[in-house]
């Protein structure tokens, strides 16, 4: 089976009307509108995860917040699909579609950062890495995506898990206002004052219910971290170890560790490169000697494979997870749980056996701390006293390849380990149906959700997203 070219949704996508004037747009917009035939049209539409191959109908690199205003009144003018694309990781493909005008963001990348107050102004097309490199000059930092590459406008709508969750929250607990292109086309400022409810719904609402163009955020004094990698044979005992662990430590601590091969890379001995580990990527926020007191019993798991935490400025932790951030191939399934349990370990264990790809992973990563002292109904994303984030991940590189055997690998451990879930993580769901979507909100947040999109977007124009319907 050759890869998905396209989604269950792209088949539902409205035709462009006859008629369709871009020339019109161009005359409105500073940015460039880039359409097929032209050079650049196939880079613009490419996404980091390769398995989609969408042909919208225009690109706006939209160059302002006006260029987005008029974007989104042009295209609900014509009754166009609108999509919007900032860092382009959508794990569904929904920033790209067929037939689609795509506010394209990724111009948008501009970073201001206020030493004084403590804040960052934040461009939605800027990255993880965007700002992790000049808020770090001034020792100041932001927990965001866990991948450099990651996008701010679809990572601070849904949430924002990173590598500071449990000392700082997620990246929305750090969102002190933002403005926001509605589907009228108007533009206005969320923030606790103004429009409380929109400002509410766009901390884990997703796309739902405006464009975000620029994001005012609180920035957490970081200079120097204990961080890095702490790579672990990849046993039951190891990962339960993990699991209570990471659970049990300080709110310094933050952990994600991906059960996988060992990949090449410059801090792994070339004779471990391919056994099945558990890579445990770190960050301690504290003092560094009380660090090293932290990481002691995670080292005292088992043997390292390889021990490469060590004193860095924050920024340093993306070179960790740089191979992440290269497009490729993916199928992700996930969930929050309160528990793992030894059988979903073994299951998880024995799927690393029959990898269909070198780079398949299984993640856990420990919530808690900062993530849990909000409560649920402050913002939109509500699930935040599960203990665990799971996922299992499908990796390949070549997009050409047969996607059948890497779909089938993720299906059957994802059958087993699904029963212990309890909720997820909108910005890691696919294209997996409105029960899932469900799933990702309590009932109470979904029916607020709903209200919210009644009000701001009642013709659901921002549609290509996990989707609250009006
Ligand atoms: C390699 C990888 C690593 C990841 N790591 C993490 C992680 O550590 N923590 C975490 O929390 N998540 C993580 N994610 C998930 C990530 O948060 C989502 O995929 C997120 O949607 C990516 O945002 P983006 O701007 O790059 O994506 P895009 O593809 O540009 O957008 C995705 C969707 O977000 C919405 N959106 C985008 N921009 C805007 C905007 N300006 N205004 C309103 N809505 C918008 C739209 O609905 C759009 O379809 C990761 C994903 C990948 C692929």
């Amino acid at each position: 089976m050759a890869l998905a070219t396209s989604s269950p949704v792209s088949t539902s996508v409205r035709q462009a009307r006859p008629g369709v004037n871009l020339d019109v747009l161009r005359r409105r917009v500073a940015g460039e509108i880039i359409t097929a035939g032209d050079e650049a049209y196939d880079g613009a539409r490419a996404l980091a995860n390769l398995t989609f191959d969408r042909r919208p109908l225009a690109i706006v690199r939209a160059e302002s917040t006006d260029d987005v205003a008029e974007t989104v009144r042009f295209a609900r003018g014509a009754g166009l699909p609108l999509t919007v694309r900032s860092g382009g990781h959508s794990v569904p493909g929904l920033s790209v579609v067929d037939g689609a005008v795509v506010v394209d963001l990724s111009r948008m990348k501009r970073v201001v950062i206020d030493v004084e107050q403590c804040t960052a102004r934040v461009q939605a097309g800027a990255t993880s890495g965007d700002i992790a490199g000049p808020a770090g000059e001034h020792g100041l930092a932001i927990t965001t995506g866990d991948t450099s590459s990651v996008g701010m406008g679809g990572l601070a709508t849904g949430g924002g898990i990173g590598f500071m969750a449990r000392k700082y929250g997620l990246t929305i607990d750090n969102l002190l206002s933002a403005r926001v292109v509605t589907s009228e086309g108007d533009t206005v400022t969320a923030n606790p004052t103004e429009h409380p409810d929109l400002f509410w719904a766009i901390r884990g609402g997703g796309g739902n219910f405006g464009i975000v163009t620029e994001f005012e955020l609180r920035l957490a004094p970081v200079g120097q971290v204990l961080g890095g990698a702490l790579v672990l044979p990849a046993t039951r005992e190891v990962i339960r170890g993990y699991l209570e662990h990471a659970d049990a430590a300080p709110d310094d601590l933050t952990t994600i560790a991906n059960l996988m091969h060992a990949p090449p890379a410059p801090f792994i001995p070339e004779d471990r490169v391919g056994e099945p580990v558990l890579m445990i990527f770190a960050v301690w926020t504290g003092g560094i000697e009380e660090g090293q007191r932290a990481f002691a019993p995670f080292r005292a798991l088992a043997e390292p494979v390889a021990d490469a935490i060590g004193e860095m400025p924050y920024k340093d932790i993306y070179m960790f997870t740089a191979p992440q951030a290269e497009p490729h191939a993916a199928i992700v399934r996930s969930m929050f749980a309160d528990d793992v349990s030894d059988v979903a370990i073994d299951a998880a264990l024995a799927a690393m056996e029959r990898a269909t790809s070198p780079m398949d992973i299984v993640q856990y990563r420990a919530q808690g701390g900062a993530i849990a002292q909000v409560s649920s109904d402050a913002t939109a994303f509500a699930h935040r006293t599960q203990r665990y984030f799971v996922a299992v991940l499908g990796l390949w590189m070549d997009p050409t390849e047969d996607a059948a055997p890497h779909q089938a690998w993720v299906d059957d451990l994802w059958q087993q380990v699904r029963p212990e879930g309890n909720g997820v993580y909108v910005n890691f769901l696919a294209n997996e149906g409105e029960d899932r979507i469900r799933e990702a909100y309590p009932a109470v947040t979904m029916a607020r959700l709903r209200e919210v999109k009644r009000r701001y977007d009642p013709e659901n124009v921002f549609r290509f997203n996990q989707n609250i319907k009006p």
